[in-house]
């Protein structure tokens, strides 16, 4: 292999506060884009698309608004193409949804790309990649990385609590994620970055250590996002997915195929963390300490997942990226996963049969 070095992206815009989806317009102008295409999620343009509306024009700034509710591919691109030729950047407000598939746009039209989350269930809003779906099947694609992030506390804190629960158990998967990237890499020849490692461990090592989870508390929100933020360089550092994404997140993607209604990724994952913690015996108290003070088995339990459902991911978890070599890619872990599905005291019972 040859040497390498790296020249990255880092978000330029990088706003991260209560209110700040009134100071959308003033930081764009701030970088000089005075022509947007703004992406918004049905639900939240009804709630928050007035605000921002009113804060582009009354800052003079030009803007074309449209409704993302697809992550077709094909849909997607045709958006993309029917874009005026004088947008200079590409925003999106929404959920997941609307990120990714606003954010693949940027990448078609070498657009700078300006994240503006309303929830935080994943890390997609500062990952350079994107999930959509090409020949009816999920795929990720490399996208632009955000050359903004713009967070509003009062929205993440108005949503839902399920999507603060499922961003919990996404940032808690880089402790396996990293883990199983280490062990990959001293199994097969892959790329390994340490300092792409070092952030995503800092990322979630200061997140475990928080004195406080109150969800409505603005300190606890902002270094939550903070920290999911850092994932995404991570990501961006190293070129790949590796450094926020191991065998959790293949149980996932595997539930993903398998169940027709997938519950939300960060709580599949968060699950799976838990389980491929106690295979690897890395940072099991840290997660279960987490877990147990924000609460996440009572709403796990409340999902009612069969176990019968993960114990069939746990099967075909390695066949979802057969170039990899994660703990589940060796069939005694795959096993003593599927015998922990029973015998872990919380696993038998927050699944149900
Ligand atoms: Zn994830």
């Amino acid at each position: 292999m040859k040497p390498r070095s790296h020249v990255i992206d880092i978000p330029t815009i990088f706003a991260i506060d209560r209110g700040t989806r009134h100071e959308v317009a003033r930081l764009l102008k701030r970088e000089g884009l005075h022509r947007v295409a703004i992406f918004f999620d049905k639900a939240m343009k009804v709630i928050y698309g007035a605000d921002i509306e009113a804060s582009l024009r009354a800052e003079g700034i030009h803007f074309h608004s449209y409704c993302m509710d697809t992550l077709d591919y094909g849909s997607i691109a045709n958006y993309s193409f029917s874009l005026p030729s004088d947008v200079e950047a590409i925003m999106a407000l929404g959920g997941g949804k609307t990120i990714d598939g606003a954010k693949y746009i940027a990448f078609l039209k070498k657009l700078p790309f300006i994240s503006v989350p309303t929830s935080s269930s994943n890390d997609g809003f500062s990952s350079p990649v994107a999930s959509l779906i090409a020949n009816g099947h999920r795929t990720t694609v490399p996208a632009a990385g955000p050359y903004g992030i713009i967070i509003d506390l009062d929205i993440i804190a108005n949503a839902p609590e399920m999507f603060i629960y499922s961003g919990i158990g996404d940032l808690m998967s880089k402790i396996t994620a990293l883990w199983d990237w280490k062990f990959e890499s001293r199994h097969i020849e892959v790329p390994y970055d340490d300092f792409a490692v070092m952030i995503a461990q800092k990322a979630v090592n200061s997140f475990v250590s928080l004195s406080s989870f109150d969800f409505k508390d603005s300190h606890f929100l902002s270094e939550f996002l903070y920290s999911l933020c850092m994932n995404g360089i991570a990501m961006e550092i190293c070129g790949s997915s590796a450094p926020a994404s191991g065998s959790e997140h293949l149980i996932s993607h595997a539930m993903d195929k398998i169940s027709k209604t997938p519950y939300l990724h960060g709580m599949q994952v968060g699950i799976s963390t838990y389980l491929v913690s106690l295979l690897q015996k890395n940072q099991t108290d840290d997660i279960r300490r987490v877990y147990d003070t924000i609460g996440f088995w009572r709403e796990v339990k409340a999902l009612k997942i069969p176990r019968q459902l993960i114990h069939q991911a746990i099967d075909i978890a390695p066949s979802i990226k057969p170039q990899r070599h994660t703990v589940l890619h060796e069939k005694k872990y795959r096993d003593q996963a599927q015998a922990l599905l029973i015998t872990d005291k919380i696993l038998s019972e927050v699944l149900v049969d």
